[in-house]
């Protein structure tokens, strides 16, 4: 039988004795007022109530978005706790940071087969930690028991001005593409903890932070409205992600394959691993964007005031498709390689 939605507290369940009642009221008040309540910032009404209240800038809509983890499927059971939680967020800030916008706050639903407190003590760290570093304060929720496993939902909402946000399909012929970070160490981690490399506990050692601590540049990202034109961000390869933006915006790209920014762990693997890491590679959390060419050294100081790497990696063209120019020859990438749910 299924729990009914809002009455899983069971407050019509006048056969349950009180003191089990009571029990699972304790614990999942004590559970959300322990991990997840943190005061709110001032003019905000955070956990506590019904609904969270924030405040938008005048001129500004609201950028939300929202992102599912669960257990086995988008992280490992026995993941370092706080890492789940800074990648909790991370995943979703990332979206804010494509759009452009201005983090504003969070809401973080939870459902966990048992109350560990040393893990949730760990989680909870995690998140706060990302949750005050990008000024994006956790505000409401949900907690609930899940069957088996763990599954987070964590929505973020953000501000932007509507006319500078920077949305797929605003890509112009001519335009510079840029990516900051770099590309592929999340990509190796994978493999490896999937044993779909061999065991290589150095490499592991260098790639797994870019799995478990992504860090999207969402204060450089904030500063992009007005400047780029297009971005999103880089969750299930370069190639695929790249290709919304050129559907969304009915032109086509030319990439050049050396320009591209490569994890420094990765330098002395298979070629062909490289490349397929770097080019189809997922995790990254980091920006794909385009800017008019006139805006580079504006582009250039920005990320050096950010303190993140940002590199040109081609252009945007008419002619549609996705052409990657490798070292001598011009080839044509057919195959949008990358991560698909359901493919
Ligand atoms: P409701 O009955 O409306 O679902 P709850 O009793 O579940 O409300 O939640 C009580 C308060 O705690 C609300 O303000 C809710 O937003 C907040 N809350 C619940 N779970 C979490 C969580 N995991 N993180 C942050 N806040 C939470
Ligand atoms: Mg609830």
């Amino acid at each position: 039988m299924f729990a009914r939605l809002k009455s899983r507290r069971l407050r019509g369940a006048s056969r349950t004795p009180l003191n089990a009642l009571e029990g699972v009221l304790n614990s999942e008040f004590g559970l959300i007022a322990r991990y997840f309540t943190r005061p709110a910032p001032p003019g905000f009404l955070g956990v506590g109530d019904d609904c969270a209240l924030l405040p938008v800038a005048a001129g500004h809509h609201l950028a939300t978005s929202t992102d599912l983890l669960i257990e086995g499927r988008h992280f490992f059971a026995d993941v370092d706790p706080a890492a789940l939680g800074h990648k909790s967020l991370a995943v979703n800030l990332s979206d804010l940071a494509a759009m452009g916008a201005q983090p504003l706050a969070c809401l973080l639903s939870l459902s966990i087969p048992k109350i560990d407190d040393n893990w949730l003590q760990r989680f909870a760290d995690g998140f706060h930690a990302l949750a005050q570093a990008s000024a994006c304060p956790l505000v409401g929720g949900d907690t609930v028991k899940s069957l088996s496993g763990i599954v987070i939902s964590v929505t973020v909402m953000g501000q932007v001005k509507p006319q500078l946000a920077l949305r797929r399909s605003a890509a112009r012929v001519g335009d510079d593409i840029w990516i900051t970070g770099t590309l592929g160490a999340a990509d190796i981690a994978l493999r490896l903890l999937q044993n779909r490399l061999p065991v290589n506990p150095s490499l592991l050692a260098a790639t797994r932070h870019a799995l478990e601590r992504p860090l999207p540049p969402w204060h450089f990202a904030q500063q992009l409205p007005g400047i780029a034109h297009a971005a999103l961000d880089i969750s299930d390869g370069l190639m695929q992600d790249l290709g919304h933006i050129l559907k969304a915006s009915d032109c086509g790209a030319e990439l050049v394959y050396n320009a591209l920014p490569v994890a420094a762990a990765l330098h002395g693997l298979d070629d062909e691993l490289v490349q397929d890491a770097v080019l189809s590679g997922g995790d990254v959390y980091q920006l794909c964007f385009t800017a008019p060419t006139d805006v580079r050294a504006s582009i250039e100081a920005l990320a050096q005031g950010a303190s993140i790497q940002v590199t040109r990696v081609g252009s945007i063209v008419a002619q549609p498709g996705l052409r990657i120019k490798g070292p001598g020859s011009t080839f044509i990438v057919t195959k949008q390689a990358g991560f698909d749910h359901f493919s």
